[in-house]
């Protein structure tokens, strides 16, 4: 199935972005009208986005083309036993953890660090300078069964759960759980405590509460945090790569939006317990430096980002718990579950996030950070719901 029209001029993302590499970003304006067809229709499966066994051969390439500069292992295992890959490069004492796909059907984080590895890995002196500074640690496709199965959810069902957590037989599922997946929003488990241990009471727990780590996906995540902590004292920066639906608009222009970010996902961090290490202005100051990177590309379209709905408030998150320990935190919701873009569109898309991503880690390494105004942040443009037509 194919849209009624394209999103916009097939020049969208003109030739140049096929592939995903040697951008040339072409004069052409791909800025999208908002009076553009905006639906949400299913234009069939996954179209080039790497599956499971893709994803590991990729990172094993990685890893040998970068001669160890890239470091990629096991950080543990999907619910249905699929590898959970952890990918570090760099040597710098200041420390970000950046994940993709925790909801399993957004795809473009995935490739989008797939090439940011490839590059940060790489010969060049601006990638040494870039490693000198930093120490990332990325786990591409959290969520690995609910990427092979393109769902939202992981593949886990509450029978699953009890069998891990006895302690459970006889209490409500959590109210995060699918049983017609079945499967949990992995995003909804995350709990800022990383001793937590599941408690009965604790259940069925609201999206204003925090979470349980009772799938295999969010234990490995917040082992995966627990260990650089651990090492480094701190998770200095904390980033997760989401897609949203596609029809938002950049408010003040006629443009639509193809990212929103976010560093705001708790409406009290005090309701928590005493979290010290709490740094709003450095999420925000992370934000600001992710909207700057992708300013500056002429008329590519990728600077028509949006704010992402400051009312939020979820704990049980992965930004939320992250963010309660003291990491500054960046969202990215990229246009577009994966479902329903060209390949051409996802070219874009993933680039955009390869971007931004990179304008933040290059931001952090040559310490440019420190200077941005937390209160730009408050200038982001707002994002605008529109109507699918
Ligand atoms: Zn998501």
């Amino acid at each position: 199935m194919h849209r009624k029209t394209r999103l916009t001029v097939a020049a969208l993302a003109g030739a140049a972005l096929v592939g995903g590499s040697a951008i040339a970003l072409a004069p052409a304006a791909t800025a999208i009208p908002v009076n553009s067809h905006c639906g949400t229709e299913s234009a069939g499966p996954r179209a080039g986005f790497v599956s499971h066994d893709q994803l590991t051969k990729e990172l094993q390439k990685i890893e040998s083309t970068s001669k160890g500069r890239v470091d990629v292992e096991v950080a543990g295992y999907s619910n249905e036993g699929r590898e959970i890959y952890q990918a570090r490069v760099g040597t710098g004492d200041t420390v970000m953890m950046v994940q993709s796909q925790i909801h399993g059907n957004e795809n473009h984080g995935t490739e989008a660090l797939l090439s940011l590895l490839k590059e940060l890995g790489g010969s060049s002196a601006a990638a040494a300078e870039i490693r000198e500074n930093i120490t990332i640690v990325a786990i591409p496709r959290l969520n690995a069964d609910g990427g092979e199965h393109d769902t939202r959810q992981n593949a886990m069902s509450w029978d699953d759960v009890v069998a891990d957590f006895p302690q459970l037989a006889g209490v409500d599922p959590a109210w995060n759980y699918n049983s017609r997946v079945p499967g949990f929003d992995v995003n909804r488990d995350f709990n800022p405590d990383l001793d937590y241990v599941p408690q009965p009471e604790d259940f069925p727990g609201n999206s204003a509460d925090t979470g349980w780590f009772i799938t295999p996906e969010a234990q490995t995540a917040r082992d995966v945090y627990a260990n650089i902590e651990d090492e480094f004292g701190i998770v200095d920066y904390f980033v997760d790569l989401h897609n949203q639906w596609p029809c938002y608009q950049q408010a003040g222009t006629d443009n639509m939006s193809p990212l929103s970010i976010s560093g705001r996902f708790i409406a009290d961090p005090a309701a928590f317990g005493d979290w010290p290490n709490f740094d709003y202005d450095a999420s925000r100051q992370a934000n600001v430096a992710v909207y700057d990177a992708l300013q500056d590309n002429g008329a590519s379209g990728f600077g028509h980002v949006t704010l992402y709905p400051q009312s939020i408030n979820l704990p049980g998150t992965a930004l939320g718990s992250f963010a309660l320990r003291g990491s500054a935190t960046v969202l990215f919701e990229t246009s577009s579950n994966t479902q329903s873009d060209g390949q051409k569109r996802n070219g874009f898309l993933t680039k955009q996030v390869e971007i931004g991503l990179k304008g933040l880690i290059t931001a952090i390494a040559d310490g440019s950070i420190d200077a941005i105004d937390p209160e730009d942040y408050e200038q982001i443009p707002e994002r605008i719901t529109l109507p699918a037509d």
